[in-house]
């Protein structure tokens, strides 16, 4: 078995390799690029362009595509090859300095919530040289951001780095105040822990709702589902241990820091976590994450799921990030500091964090929100769709003690007066885990735990810092000018924790009481649905926010609006559409099918004996020969919904009445469904069980 340290990172054109493959004056001058953002010398990208090109070749890659994240959630690249004819007929392998920085895909086909109008089909995607290229199926991808001829953004990484850009130049109006003039800049890191299924791909193509939706439409509760609680870290069976040790190598080459896998609550559910890195680099490789484990799930004879809720009754995946924000001079300023002062700072970014997740609950919310998360938050296994923060027992009591101007008692007793000059040290609470929270603070970061499985973690993070900037923004404005630093920032300390205080929540999330309390006597929001929160983004107060930080324009945040309710109805509608198919022609013919098996045996019984009073068979038939009949019913009324639905042309309009009507229809034909499942022969039911899909990996 090779060595983990010969082959990490071999299919990325990293630092090692720049290093190696560039002149040193070009190699600094991209590091300058990628480092400071300063714009890339034409000769510069030529020469960097035949290195990769060179280095590519080398790894037997034959073309290159710029690879990039739509706004469908996906990522998207379009593969050109590296050959140019020759004159004398052969061909040459050509790659050039502005094919590497700039490519124009036909971008007609991509959701652009109407900034574009088809006719200018051409956007044009842009290399992020902060992301390294890499090689994969034989292509070197160029990670880009993707935008319209006008500017506009059309992807998800374009934001991504602006909010990153907006956080940075706020951070550094702080840290100019204390005094930092060591550090250069300021940058977000993101761990994300990725939940996943795996079933055998066999079963998974006998099922066309997960085949076309991601999810199972129907399917009876099995006899045993997670009540025990004994595949949580469990053993890993020796086909998933396969596939796990196969993905993490796939991951290692692409220089992806794969770092522990684990199995999950649900049957059948697993977790993989990296280690954190800078956020746009994490966001691409949790695209890429998501990508590798569906195709060496293929490898292996299974199909990943990285659906949100792929069955009913049974915990649904999603994924956590984790966000901190550090000094290029390596500090991170959410950890809790050696001496009092650094603690006045972490209690100041510690306080833009309280007060940006407050004010922007909805903009947090709206970044998770899309129609299979829906089915997850809220559902007493993932946080429920009210924001709160999770801060623990001892950083609670210093915020109180900073609050009301009171004495501070430590864990070690200690009791002191607080104020700026003489913060306590204090530890981090490492103990106090809550899984419950939304965003908890886990000891030098914080974890967001409302992400779906296949969300793109961009949108989180895009939300998270342009809201941190803000509050930043508020802060360095106050501060700048105060006429003493000290009185200054200690109000300001407390004015947070007042103004805040009703975001902060240690207790169990998942508990009903709480979700009472959040609403009707803190008042915190707490949006259900997706067409319940997305056309908040669009309230005067996000879109000043999201636009004075450059992060959106205001035409960006009206197709994004758009284009995320346009996804919720495509993927209902879709769904609807699968199950009328499967009613009709799966189970309404199998359940007749037994209906006249019984009647059969009905018959044969009083050949019998005439006098047979009646029987299991009888009170079957008819139970079920109702049912059927309800069934059919039910169908051919979503059938109507949907009509009613498609000829709504308002996406908000839409939206809702796929919420209010067509959702409710599709839940009741559901559990119809699922009660004939129940009570019809299993060699009759056309599709495999949730036993079957559950317990299918062995
Ligand atoms: P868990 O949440 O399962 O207890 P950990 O706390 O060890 O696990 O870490 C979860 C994730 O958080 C990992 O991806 C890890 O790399 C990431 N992480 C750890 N420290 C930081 C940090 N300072 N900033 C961002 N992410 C971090
Ligand atoms: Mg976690």
């Amino acid at each position: 078995m090779e060595n983990v340290t010969d082959f990490f990172g071999c299919l990325v054109f990293d630092d090692r390799v720049m290093k190696e493959k560039l002149s040193s004056e070009v190699y600094s001058s991209l590091r300058k690029t990628i480092d400071e953002g300063l714009a890339l010398d034409k000769s510069v990208a030529n020469a960097v362009a035949d290195a990769m090109k060179d280095w590519a070749v080398s790894k037997g890659a034959t073309h290159y595509t710029h690879w990039f994240q739509p706004l469908t959630g996906v990522t998207a690249e379009k593969h050109d090859s590296f050959i140019e004819p020759a004159a004398d007929g052969n061909v040459i392998l050509e790659f050039s300095g502005k094919e590497l920085i700039k490519g124009e895909p036909d971008a007609s086909s991509f959701p652009s919530g109407g900034i574009r109008a088809t006719f200018e089909a051409r956007g044009y995607t842009a290399w992020d040289p902060t992301s390294y290229a890499f090689i994969k199926d034989r292509t070197l991808c160029i990670p880009t951001a993707f935008c319209s001829y006008g500017g506009e953004a059309l992807d998800k990484k374009t934001p991504l780095l602006r909010s990153m850009a907006a956080l940075n130049k706020q951070a550094m109006r702080i840290l100019k105040l204390f005094g930092r003039d060591d550090v250069k800049y300021v940058t977000t890191s993101v761990g994300a822990e990725q939940e996943y299924f795996l079933i055998t791909r066999e079963m998974y193509e006998k099922r066309p709702d997960l085949l076309f939706t991601g999810r199972t439409l129907f399917g009876a509760k099995p006899p045993k589902g997670q009540e025990m609680d004994d595949h949580y870290f469990g053993v890993i069976k020796p086909r998933v241990a396969k596939f796990m040790e196969d993905l993490d190598n796939e991951l290692w080459k692409l220089g992806i820091l794969a770092k522990t896998e684990h199995n999950e609550v649900a049957p059948a559910q697993h977790e993989l976590a990296p280690i954190y890195t800078t956020t746009n680099v994490a966001t691409d490789h949790n695209q890429l994450t998501m990508e590798m484990m569906q195709k060496i799930a293929a490898r292996h004879g299974l199909v990943c799921l990285l659906h949100e809720k792929p069955f009913e009754g049974v915990n649904g995946s999603g994924k956590h990030n984790n966000w901190s924000v550090s000094t290029d001079t390596g500090v991170n300023l959410l950890s809790p500091g050696a001496t009092p002062f650094e603690n006045v700072q972490f209690l100041l970014f510690l306080c833009a964090v309280i007060k940006a997740v407050d004010d922007y609950q909805d903009l947090l919310r709206i970044s998770v929100a899309t129609a299979g998360n829906d089915h997850r938050l809220g559902a007493n296994e993932a946080p429920p769709a009210v924001v709160s923060m999770f801060l623990g027992d001892e950083l609670t009591a210093v915020l109180d003690a900073i609050e009301n101007d009171t004495h501070y008692e430590s864990a070690k007793k200690e009791k002191m007066k607080l104020g700026v000059d003489v913060l306590p040290r204090f530890n981090k609470d490492t103990t106090d885990r809550n899984r419950t929270s939304p965003f908890a603070f886990t000891g030098n970061k914080f974890e967001f735990r409302m992400l779906g499985s296949s969300n793109s973690i961009a949108c989180a993070n895009i939300m998270i810092n342009s809201a941190v900037a803000e509050s930043l923004k508020v802060y360095a404005d106050e501060l700048e000018g105060a006429a003493d630093f000290n009185e200054a920032l200690k109000n300001l300390l407390r004015k947070t924790i007042k103004e805040h205080r009703k975001i902060l929540f240690n207790g169990n999330g998942y508990d009903d009481a709480w979700i009472e309390e959040a609403t009707k006597v803190r008042g915190l929001s707490n949006f259900k649905t997706t067409p319940d929160c997305m056309p908040h983004l669009l309230d005067e107060k996000n879109v000043q926010m999201l636009t004075s930080h450059h992060v959106f324009s205001e035409v960006e945040l009206k197709s994004r609006c758009e284009i995320m309710l346009e996804n919720y109805c495509k993927q209902v509608i879709i769904e609807a559409n699968t199950m009328i198919s499967m009613v009709r022609t799966g189970y309404i013919p199998a359940i007749m099918g037994y209906t006249t098996e019984l009647a059969n045996a009905i018959n044969v019984k009083k050949a019998a004996d005439v006098s047979a009073s009646v029987g299991y068979e009888t009170t079957t038939l008819r139970k079920l020969s109702s049912l059927k009949d309800f069934i059919a019913g039910k169908c051919d009324e979503l059938g109507i919904s949907l009509e009613t639905v498609r000829a709504q042309g308002d996406i908000v309009s839409k939206s809702n009445l796929i919420r209010d009507e067509l959702l409710p229809h599709m839940n009741e034909l559901r559990t119809m469904v699922d009660e004939a499942e129940t009570m019809t022969a299993a060699y009759k039911w056309p599709y495999p069980s949730y036993a079957d899909l559950l317990f299918s990996v062995r």
